[in-house]
């Protein structure tokens, strides 16, 4: 008999109370697609119940006068915190649900206790900063998540990677000068948030150990594929993680009203099946995923179905290595990465 193999994915009906003003793109919604693609795999599924995080462990990310501005907007809710962040009367307790709920699914992933999987939450958390809240994003799941393993499960290196089509910058500044975290960065450039340009590298000891990708508007899938093969795979082999956590928002889909990237269903079926074979090749498949963006109904339906069925698929199908055409966006990125990063990493660009 074949075990089947299971995923383990955090959603909770919780997560849909973080409301904003009518017409938010960052709406309660938004999380309807992505529970039918659950509901779709059946008991393929193993749902893990997320919970609240601690004070102490968002505070590991954020200072406490940011935690603390997060509570008394929500007492005086409804309430902007940014330009596009709001907070609904329960979003504080939705905000420690995602981060808690992000914090059980990578603890319960490293310790082999759990198959890797999703955590379906919202709000999202890449562009939270230590001491503000911004686009959208209250407090900075992933790298909670992240402290969350060095400071509890005796993990060293952790390499994060955000395909979410903005640039993560609170992850990449929660991690700026710590060579503990490999944080990379695929996103459209220049665009939202603005940062996250190839020279964006990391500061003191931290030097080297963020790697931004900045794209041009209209790559898809091709793109997405070579830069992953051609850049982050020698990178996260340089790196040697113990886990792989990946910021993965559904934005660079085509259908996505806010972004302009080109990436199909099938684009993110083997980014899926790619960063699955870095995980099974350097940190024995241990590997979890973190929604963050995406605001197509099509993109988050299909985005969800490619991750899931990437971990469940007992031998995902891996994407072949194309020639790197002359004079093409692919080319110009790897490139640019490669004058930046070239010297400490073997094989980047030419793997
Ligand atoms: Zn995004």
């Amino acid at each position: 008999m074949t075990r089947i193999r299971a995923t383990t994915v955090v959603a909770d009906a919780r997560f849909g109370n973080h409301r904003g003003p009518a017409e938010h793109p960052e709406c309660p919604e938004r999380l309807a697609p992505v529970q039918a693609a659950i509901d779709a795999r059946g008991d393929r599924v193993d749902h893990l119940e997320p919970r609240y995080a601690e004070p102490d462990e968002i505070l590991r990310i954020h200072v406490r006068d940011h935690f603390e501005a997060v509570a008394e907007a929500v007492r005086h809710a409804p309430r902007q915190l940014d330009p596009d962040t709001y907070v609904s009367p329960q979003s504080l307790d939705v905000a420690l649900l995602a981060a808690g709920g992000t914090i059980e699914l990578v603890r319960q992933v490293a310790r082999g206790q759990r198959q890797p999987g999703l955590a379906a939450v919202r709000p999202p958390g890449h562009h939270a900063e230590a001491d503000h809240a911004m686009g959208f994003c209250l407090f900075n799941n992933i790298a909670i998540a992240a402290r969350a393993l060095q400071a509890d499960e005796g993990m060293e290196r952790i390499l994060i990677l955000d395909w979410d089509v903005h640039h993560g910058n609170g992850t990449q500044h929660s991690f700026e000068e710590d060579p503990s975290v490999l944080f990379v960065s695929i996103h459209q450039f220049p665009y939202y948030p603005g940062t996250g340009d190839f020279g964006e590298a990391g500061r003191g000891k931290g030097t080297g150990a963020t790697l931004n990708i900045p794209m041009p508007a209209g790559c898809g899938d091709a793109e997405y594929v070579g830069v992953l093969q051609r850049v982050v795979m020698p990178a996260a082999a340089a790196f040697r993680p113990e886990m792989i956590l990946v910021s993965c928002g559904f934005d660079a889909h085509r259908d996505d009203p806010l972004a302009a990237m080109e990436v199909s269903g099938e684009g993110f079926r083997a980014m899926t099946a790619l960063v699955r074979a870095m995980a099974e090749e350097l940190c024995q498949g241990r590997l979890a995923f973190v929604l963050e963006g995406g605001y197509a109904d099509s993109g988050l339906r299909e985005g969800t179905e490619a991750v899931l069925d990437g971990l469940l698929d007992p031998h995902p199908r891996l994407p072949p290595l194309e020639p790197l055409a002359p004079n093409t966006p692919l080319e110009r990125v790897v490139w640019g990465v490669v004058e930046i990063h070239g010297e400490k990493i073997p094989g980047l660009g030419a793997p």
